[in-house]
């Protein structure tokens, strides 16, 4: 009898950590029942604590604090990679990042035997290049696929992959499976880059300031096809890579499967929080999110407070400058004839992951 599948989610309460915190335990989980351990730096907050996790404070940027809080999990059998760290430049990022995977695989590789797969989330940095050199480098052509060779700029992404495809040269057996999505659509209020939950914060102060919802993107955001990757659904590709021989050792983009335009999607958060809506408007000068609500942070306790909800700071919930990214230019496509082609065929409606994330936001009390 195989041994039970044990996993280490390092990154539990980030934006795809926490749908795996959620979807793992599920009993009919494929490869389950899942025992589950995850990982974070911050204490557990209020909204993750309820998914059957054991739960481990630790810096994996610390060796020796990885060291002594990871080695002893001798029965781990897959890693969720579903973390990062953000530097000043790319070079550091590879450092910074490089250096968290490699203290884990310090940890686990010799003291986990039964260590079988390693889940790498990346992302479509892969193709453009990271933030860094946005226009200074050619970027792939879209829609993009997989199998392309790496663009000649150092990017930390590929750093996670070369660390992971040496730990698999080294123990034999052990697999690995790379996962690309898009934009993520997800909830969590410890995400480094969220865009749903930072317009859903920025949808409580127009309603909460009684002026309708702008659209704070370009007209190019407003009107181009928009492709994104529901957070549950990155995590059951990443099972999937984690059960099937057919996802094992390849990198597989991940993406909802339909596409939308934010001239329609931006009714759906103006209703959801009964706020009045606003079209596009091309003669209004352009002014990022981040720029429209640099002063709202007592705007957001009032909120906070008027409405009872989990406390917290407004630089903590929204994460502006990533929706202003998103909303800049036009969305990068992608395509899911990979995944298709090896046997994952999941998707999601976007509406409805729209809608779920602002259920979820409201059921734990981050939005009125
Ligand atoms: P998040 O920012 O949502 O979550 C990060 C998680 O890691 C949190 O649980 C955080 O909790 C934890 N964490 C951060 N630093 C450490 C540390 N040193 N030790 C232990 N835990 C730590 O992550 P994402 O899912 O967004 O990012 C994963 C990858 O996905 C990244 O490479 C990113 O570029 C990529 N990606 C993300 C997209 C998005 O829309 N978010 C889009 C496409 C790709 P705590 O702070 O408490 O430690």
């Amino acid at each position: 009898k195989a041994p039970q599948n044990v996993a280490l989610i390092v990154g539990v309460t980030g934006i795809v950590g926490n749908s795996l915190a959620e979807i793992l335990p599920v009993s009919d989980t494929p490869g389950g029942p899942w025992k589950v351990y995850g990982v974070a730096r911050r204490p557990r907050p209020a909204w993750n604590a309820d998914h059957p996790v054991q739960y481990i404070q630790c810096d994996v940027s610390d060796p020796t604090q990885t060291q002594s809080k990871l080695a002893p999990l001798t029965d781990i059998t897959h890693i969720f990679w579903v973390t990062w760290a953000n530097r000043p430049t790319e070079a550091e990022c590879c450092d910074i990042n490089g250096t968290m995977l490699q203290n884990v695989y310090d940890a686990l590789l010799p003291n986990a035997p039964n260590l079988t797969h390693i889940c790498i989330q990346t992302g479509q940095k892969h193709y453009i290049g990271p933030f860094e050199t946005f226009g200074k480098v050619k970027p792939h052509e879209t829609p993009f696929v997989e199998d392309v060779p790496r663009l000649d700029v150092p990017n930390f992404y590929y750093t996670l992959e070369d660390l992971t495809l040496e730990a698999c040269k080294k123990k034999e057996g052990l697999t690995w499976s790379v996962h690309r999505p898009a934009a993520i659509f997800g909830f969590s209020p410890h995400s480094m880059m969220n865009m749903m939950d930072s317009l859903c914060v920025y949808a409580a102060i127009c309603k909460h300031e009684n002026v309708p919802l702008k659209f704070p993107g370009t007209k190019a955001s407003w009107n181009c096809y928009f492709v994104c990757s529901d957070a549950d659904l990155i995590a059951e590709q990443q099972i999937w890579s984690s059960v099937d021989l057919n996802g094992k050792n390849e990198a597989f983009n991940c993406s909802n499967g339909d596409l939308f335009k934010w001239k329609q999607m931006w009714k759906v958060l103006a209703d959801s929080f009964e706020v009045e809506y606003e079209e596009f408007d091309e003669n209004q000068e352009y002014v990022s999110l981040a720029e429209r609500m640099k002063d709202k942070g007592p705007v957001w306790d009032e909120i906070v407070e008027k409405n009872n909800l989990l406390p917290t700071k407004l630089e903590e919930v929204a994460t502006f400058w990533f929706a202003d990214l998103m909303f800049y230019g036009e969305c990068m496509l992608d395509n899911m004839n990979k995944s298709k082609e090896h046997g994952f065929f999941g998707f999601r409606n976007s509406e409805k992951t729209v809608l779920s994330v602002i259920d979820k936001m409201k059921a734990h009390k981050i939005v009125p």
